[in-house]
């Protein structure tokens, strides 16, 4: 395995094999610290997509056939070869996104915790019995896969994503078709390999590239039972309303915009430190990112000059060289089209009257003139009618927004279309408990920047974060992932089965 120095398209794989198509269209892939083009994705459409689908159905009896114990194994060697190949994926997440080594490190840890918990599996899968539910009459329930299971996933997070849906859907019995994001194949295909590796058998879990054609496809695909979708808020309700109308069970993730309110009695140093990490943490492109800071009364005054000197501090830089040495803080958006989107939602800021109080468009690295970069910015006055203060940036941009009390930032916070995360900092247990009970969000914090949840619990957005029903992650994924079969049963002869006098 070495990382992709040609445009050799990605390859696909399907039914066990790795197949490389020279007829189909491709989209570049980039090197975001550089702009140079490092690899080309290939544009899937019907014919590979079916190809996938059918592969993942004709593997799909023996796969659920197989006991939970010993697809379970199958995890366990992953686990262990992931943990092997840790430092080519992070390279590789680094390479194709543009994050810093630590933060790749840190993205493919919360993928490993996915697959720590998907080896769980057999007592995730554990049903409920009743006895003598009535007179000779036991009932129990059994949690059986639903067939073959898409996911789809977007460039903020080349392993993590995918690591959310694959691993536990096919530990729970299910086959699998994984379309990635196309501005980041690289990573998918190292995590497909080391699954093949780690013994999964061929046409269980397959892999196709490409944009709507592709997606298309998948969403009206009628072997397709379940679709686990992350990505922008539209595309989220597109993939929602057409899969639904399809027939397949969905769960959507969606864009967001997240607050961070910050109370007059915050411990100020640790509150900078957090929403510095919140704000401008992996270049502000991840959908747990505070992307506006409340201040209520006299905070303001005392976060701010600590804060404008931090987002000053933060060296932007290239993060394609593998020595730590030379990590800079932060790097680069993911391209070029990303970044002049960033700087014009800046630009429409100050237009409609707001202040731009660090000013990170400027940043220019030498020896990479032709990468995307945006350095750490904050704007201050925001109102809550701008472009600024309602659309999501996913850039490494902060909104201050000043409040005189707690009830208007909930009120403001609540107003909000989305509802991902919200945090608050405070010392203040009452102030605390008052905005986690009345806060429109489906993952909240108290003193903690980014409240995304781990492995064992659900990733639970709300409003226009997220379409559908159950979440990503957790006991609810257990249930996305299966159907519930209940089965009641009487045997006759005997004392009529009433062990209970025995
Ligand atoms: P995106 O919506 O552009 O793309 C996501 C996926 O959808 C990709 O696989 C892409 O190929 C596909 N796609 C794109 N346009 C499509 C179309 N017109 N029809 C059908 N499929 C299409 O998202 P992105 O830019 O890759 O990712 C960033 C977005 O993802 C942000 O909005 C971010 O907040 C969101 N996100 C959400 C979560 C969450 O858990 N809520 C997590 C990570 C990222």
């Amino acid at each position: 395995m070495s990382l992709a120095t040609s445009l050799t398209p990605c390859p696909l794989y399907i039914a066990g094999e790795w197949l490389t198509p020279r007829d189909l269209a491709t989209t570049p892939v980039f090197n975001p610290s550089t702009g140079d083009v490092i690899a080309a994705c290939p544009a899937g459409g019907p014919t590979e997509v079916n190809a996938a689908v059918e592969a993942a159905h004709a593997a799909f009896p023996a796969w659920r056939d197989t006991p939970a114990v010993e697809r379970a194994r199958v995890f366990f060697r992953y686990r262990q070869l992931v943990e092997e190949n840790f430092d080519l994926l992070c390279r590789t997440v680094s390479r194709e996104h543009g994050k810093t080594l630590g933060e790749a490190r840190g993205s493919v840890y919360r993928g490993l915790e996915n697959i720590e918990y998907a080896c769980g599996v057999p007592t995730l899968l554990f049903g409920d019995t009743l006895g003598n539910l009535a007179r000779g009459v036991d009932c129990e329930t059994l949690l059986q896969p639903l067939g073959v299971c898409v996911g789809i996933t977007p460039f903020n997070f080349p392993a993590m994503v995918p690591l959310w849906m694959f691993p536990l859907a096919l530990a729970c019995g299910n086959t699998f078709v994984l379309k990635p994001s196309e501005k980041v194949p690289l990573t998918a295909v190292l995590l497909v390999e080391l699954l093949e590796k780690a013994g999964l058998p061929k046409g269980v879990l397959n892999l196709v590239h490409g944009g709507r054609p592709a997606v298309d496809a998948l969403l009206t695909h009628p072997k397709v039972r379940a679709i686990s979708f992350v990505g922008s808020t539209p595309i989220a309700k597109y993939i929602y309303e057409t899969g639904t109308k399809n027939g397949k069970r969905v769960q959507a993730n969606g864009g967001a915009k997240n607050y961070l309110v910050i109370m007059p009695d915050a411990d100020i140093a640790k509150t900078v430190e957090a929403l510095s990490t919140a704000a401008f943490g992996c270049a502000g492109e991840r959908c747990m990112a505070g992307s506006t800071a409340i201040t209520v009364g006299s905070a303001a005054e005392r976060l701010l000059p600590d804060l404008i000197a931090a987002a000053r501090a933060i060296k932007v830089g290239r993060t394609d060289q593998p020595a730590p040495a030379t990590q800079p803080d932060m790097g680069p958006v993911i391209t070029a089209a990303h970044r002049d989107r960033v700087l014009s939602l800046l630009a429409s800021g100050e237009t409609e009257g707001a202040k731009i109080i660090a000013d990170g468009r400027g940043v220019k690295i030498p020896d990479a003139p032709g990468g995307y970069y945006v350095g750490a910015t904050i704007v201050d006055q925001v109102a809550a009618s701008m472009t600024l203060a309602r659309e999501e940036v996913f850039g490494p941009v902060l909104n201050v927004m000043r409040m005189d009390d707690l009830d208007r930032a909930i009120e403001l916070t609540n107003a909000s279309a989305y509802g991902n995360g919200a945090a608050i900092f405070t010392n203040s247990g009452s102030a605390a408990r008052e905005f986690k009970h009345r806060v429109k969000a489906g993952m909240v914090g108290i003193n903690i920047g980014v409240p995304a949840t781990m492995a064992m619990f659900p990733f639970t957005g709300w409003d226009d974060s997220f379409y559908g029903d159950l979440h990503i992650q957790g006991k609810e994924a257990v249930q996305f992932y299966t159907q519930q079969k209940v089965i009641t049963t009487k045997w006759f002869g005997g004392t009529a089965g009433d062990v209970w006098r025995k």
